[in-house]
């Protein structure tokens, strides 16, 4: 049996190595054959479903009554049915930095993102994630995850070999999968989608921008961060950032912020 991690992340490409956050054996289980051919949306939504219980399963999940839930649930309750679509969200009281969605329409909000981001910053992750949900990017990252594992499976099956992938090889591909999903066309896309939303929801469109710089903020490893950083740098964070900033300007959205700075204790109460 083999799992695959099936969600696009915010901050692309996951490290496992220290990450609190549990990938393992996440998720997704991949059946052999010709179906990977006529790879369809159900098969996405369902292997993304199976993923995220996984996820739900092997994280600390914040309760009902945890200040990060009750927070969570201010921002992100109006927008469930967004666009069309049928959202859930949970908060990982996790110490990496993140945020991801799926293709069945989970989104999951990590405890230490909402520690540095201020509560339009947050919105703005959020319709990123809900871009990639509506922009069906989730399915595609999913369907060439599907496809390397019937692949895989070629070739242990003519070596003769049971095709059963220990622990760390389905990290390995875990990881793997989730660099070669992270394309720059997919996430230009989930910006603009996150910026329409703030625009169209009338959220300071500036929240979009200040979120990003805190993200390149740490990917250059601040040193007046006091918050461990778990993930790989994300080289475009600043550039992309500065597109936002370019949007807001000509809409004449834009009031500049300042110096944006991590914050030295945490933004959730
Ligand atoms: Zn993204």
């Amino acid at each position: 049996m083999k799992k695959i991690i099936v969600c696009l992340t915010i901050l692309g490409a996951m490290s496992s190595m220290n990450a609190q956050f549990n990938l393992g054996k996440a998720a997704g289980v991949v059946t052999k054959g010709a179906k990977a051919l006529t790879f369809t949306n159900e098969d996405a939504i369902k292997l993304s479903k199976e993923s995220v219980d996984w996820m739900d399963k092997n994280n600390p999940v914040a309760g009902p009554k945890d200040p990060y839930t009750v927070r969570l649930n201010k921002l992100f309750g109006k927008h469930k049915t967004q666009d069309g679509l049928n959202l859930n969200y949970k908060v990982y009281k996790v110490k990496d930095i993140n945020a991801f969605a799926c293709a069945d329409g989970s989104v999951r909000v990590f405890s230490s993102l909402m520690d540095i981001m201020t509560d339009n910053e947050l919105l703005a992750v959020i319709g990123h994630e809900i871009g990639h949900v509506k922009n069906q990017d989730t399915k595609d990252a999913m369907k060439s995850a599907y496809l390397k594992a019937a692949a895989l499976d070629a070739a242990s099956s003519a070596s003769g070999t049971v095709a059963t992938l220990n622990d760390s090889q389905i990290g390995k591909m875990a990881n793997a999968f989730l660099d070669a999903s992270h394309s720059k066309k997919q996430e230009s896309e989930a910006d603009t989608y996150s910026y329409d939303f703030m625009k169209a929801n009338k959220y300071d469109v500036v929240g979009a921008y200040s979120a990003f710089k805190k993200l390149a903020l740490l990917s250059e490893g601040s040193a007046q961060s006091g918050f461990e950083k778990m993930f790989n740098s994300h080289p475009d964070s600043e550039k992309r950032a500065q597109a936002i900033k370019k949007r807001a300007e000509k809409d004449g959205l834009w009031k500049d912020p300042g110096t944006v700075a991590l914050p030295t204790t945490k933004l959730t109460k």
